[in-house]
């Protein structure tokens, strides 16, 4: 079977014209039976690397995936796109169950979904070895490693797999990206003698920025401004802040709904669903929200405050943009949230603490950095971006500006450590260095040394922002109970002028670019945004009559594509982004009915 006759099954199932990057090299290790492992970052179409074979291969193929909610996604979108799939678990009714089964003894399913504990019960294992099945795919497979972020012990048992089908190929998918959960998902699973596909970590189409955080919900409501009519996920550290965030942000008017563990179940659902389904346009959540939502136009992910590693940064703002289209990553960050981490942590780990500590640190050093982000969060998964200005990250497109003289501010910081005997924390010294008539400062006559007011005229956040900056770089460290500063090997080279930091300040906004200037030029070029207004209220319309999801009938993307190409022909629609024979039969005319409304 060839590549070819795959790419005949992608346009006509799928409506997509092309592989994405690697996506040919995992399927045909499918096509091959050869074990895999296919490492695609959030929105790299891992899932397409085993559907579009499965179709063209004899038997049934077999994907194991976590959560039930996932599954039922998956199962409707190919229904959608005209693939026989199915599922079993434990929410379905004896005839549902009946009907997948029916579909499987007349050897019509091409998938079937499956949770693993289901898949390792006794008499499944029996029922599949008659079943003839093509391969196992295992989604999200980092939950195996217990190095992941995500360990599930019911995992654990896929080791058997191979045990109980040693002819039968395992392919394994995930996003998470360190060679060390790589190396333990081929381990776990017993592949032999695998083929890895490890693709590129970068996520082009994602607008990063890190901000200082000085007035929360302001922030947050900037951000939420330019996403008007939008979805996106806010995330914050603890249940209580979601809490408040939600409120607040009800308060103004948005359309939100709170998710955390906190909640009884049946609401946690409820908010979930009414995201999903776009009843409300923002979820404000911890992390616990996000495993298992598969919805594609996520618009925009803003932390409210900075998560506790690189690995879940990447995870978290990786829900956005699935679908290949821009969208926005703001996270703003605080030296409290690196304190409040760090309790968390001294408190509830043990045994990983000190790696714990180590990627709080790597995070924190990320947000105050001034290299570009997306070469940032490659270079921390291992790989190197070669691309000179990303256009896409606040660093690249000048959010942030490197101060005139870093030396001799550097220096002057510094000093002010020094006399103050190395004996206070930042924010004191920020206040000494602003000249501040604090009465704390002044019992102390700290008004009185050389370097008191030496930065009075610039705020308090920004001189806070230059000592965090060089404690990240290395010059400064904290330490003790107080958290104290003191000055480090590379903060004396400074001090002598034989090292210079690299010191940023924020650019004033009338200075700089407009954030969406440029960056979503493309995928707007010659869209009619009237027109995408209504495809999308149609979109949602059947998504309502038929109980699916808005973006398992279409994706932004396509829809995007419609109100560019205004098809009103059978022909014209198919060459849509996304549709395929299936996708035009059923809905080709309602779009097209609406294209000839507005533009007719
Ligand atoms: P992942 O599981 O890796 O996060 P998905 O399988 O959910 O990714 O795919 C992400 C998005 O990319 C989906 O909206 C999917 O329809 C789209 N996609 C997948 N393959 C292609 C392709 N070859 N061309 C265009 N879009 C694709």
């Amino acid at each position: 079977m060839s590549i070819d006759a795959l790419k005949d099954i992608l346009q006509r199932h799928w409506g997509f014209k092309d592989f994405l990057p690697l996506q040919d090299e995992a399927a045909q290790s499918v096509l091959e039976g050869r074990d895999s492992v296919v490492v695609l970052p959030t929105g790299g179409g891992k899932s397409l690397c085993f559907q579009a074979p499965s179709m063209v291969m004899e038997g049934l193929a077999v994907v194991v995936s976590p959560l039930i909610s996932l599954m039922k996604d998956q199962v409707d979108s190919l229904k959608e796109s005209g693939v026989t799939a199915g599922c079993v678990n434990s929410s379905m009714s004896a005839a549902e169950r009946r009907a997948v089964h029916e579909l499987i003894i007349a050897r019509k399913l091409k998938l079937l979904y499956v949770a693993p504990e289901r898949l390792l019960a006794d008499r499944f294992i029996d029922y599949l070895k008659r079943a003839r099945v093509s391969f196992f795919a295992v989604d999200e497979a980092h939950c195996i490693s217990s190095w992941g972020h995500d360990f599930r012990p019911e995992y654990r048992g896929l080791s058997a797999l191979k045990k109980e089908f040693p002819k039968t190929a395992v392919h394994a998918y995930t996003a998470t990206a360190t060679e060390q959960v790589r190396a333990d998902i081929a381990a776990q699973l017993k592949l032999s003698d695998p083929v890895f596909h490890v693709g590129s970590f970068d996520r082009p189409n994602l607008m990063y920025r890190m901000v200082r955080r000085t007035d929360e919900i302001g922030q947050v409501c900037e951000v939420l401004e330019r996403h008007r009519n939008e979805s996106g996920i806010i995330y914050c550290i603890r249940r209580k802040d979601v809490d408040f965030l939600a409120e607040r942000l009800v308060e103004k008017g948005y359309s939100v709904r709170p998710y955390h563990a906190g909640l009884p179940d049946e609401e946690r659902k409820r908010n979930q669903e009414a995201f999903i389904n776009e009843d409300a346009e923002i979820i404000v959540a911890t992390i616990a929200f996000g495993m298992g939502i598969d919805k594609s136009n996520v618009r925009f992910v803003i932390h409210a405050a900075m998560p506790k590693s690189l690995e879940h940064y990447q995870q978290e703002s990786g829900r956005a943009g699935r679908d290949g289209l821009e969208a926005e990553c703001v996270l703003l960050f605080s030296y409290e949230d690196y304190r409040m981490w760090e309790y968390i942590i001294e408190k509830s780990e043990t045994v990983a603490r000190e790696a714990s500590i180590k990627k709080l640190g790597e995070i924190h050093a990320f947000c105050e950095g001034a290299e570009c982000r997306h070469k940032a969060i490659s270079r921390y998964f291992g790989q190197e971006l070669e691309r000179a200005n990303c256009a896409a990250c606040d660093i690249c497109l000048k959010f942030l500006k490197e101060v005139d003289d870093p030396l001799i501010l550097a220096q002057k910081i510094l000093s002010c450590v020094i006399r103050l005997k190395e004996n206070f924390g930042a924010h004191y010294t920020a206040q000494v260095l602003r000249g501040s008539r604090d009465k704390k400062i002044l019992n102390r006559r700290h008004d009185e040394l050389s370097t008191y007011g030496l930065l009075s005229e610039f705020d308090i956040r920004t001189v806070r922002g230059w000592i965090e900056q060089l404690i990240s770089q290395g010059c400064l460290q904290r330490s003790g109970e107080y958290k104290t500063l003191s000055l480090t090997d590379e903060g004396r080279q400074v001090i002598r002028g034989r090292e210079t930091p690299h010191l940023l300040e924020p650019v004033k906004k009338k200075e700089r670019k407009r954030i969406r200037s440029g960056f979503d030029l493309d995928s707007w070029e010659g869209v009619d945004r009237d027109l995408f207004e209504r495809l999308r209220e149609l979109r949602l319309k059947i998504s309502k009559d038929k109980g699916v999801p808005p973006y398992v009938v279409f994706s932004d993307a396509s829809l995007r594509d419609i109100a560019r190409r205004k098809p009103v022909t059978r022909e014209g629609f198919l060459t849509v982004h996304g549709v395929g024979q299936t996708k035009s039969a059923q809905y080709g005319e309602a779009f097209m009915g609406i294209v000839r409304e507005v533009c007719g």
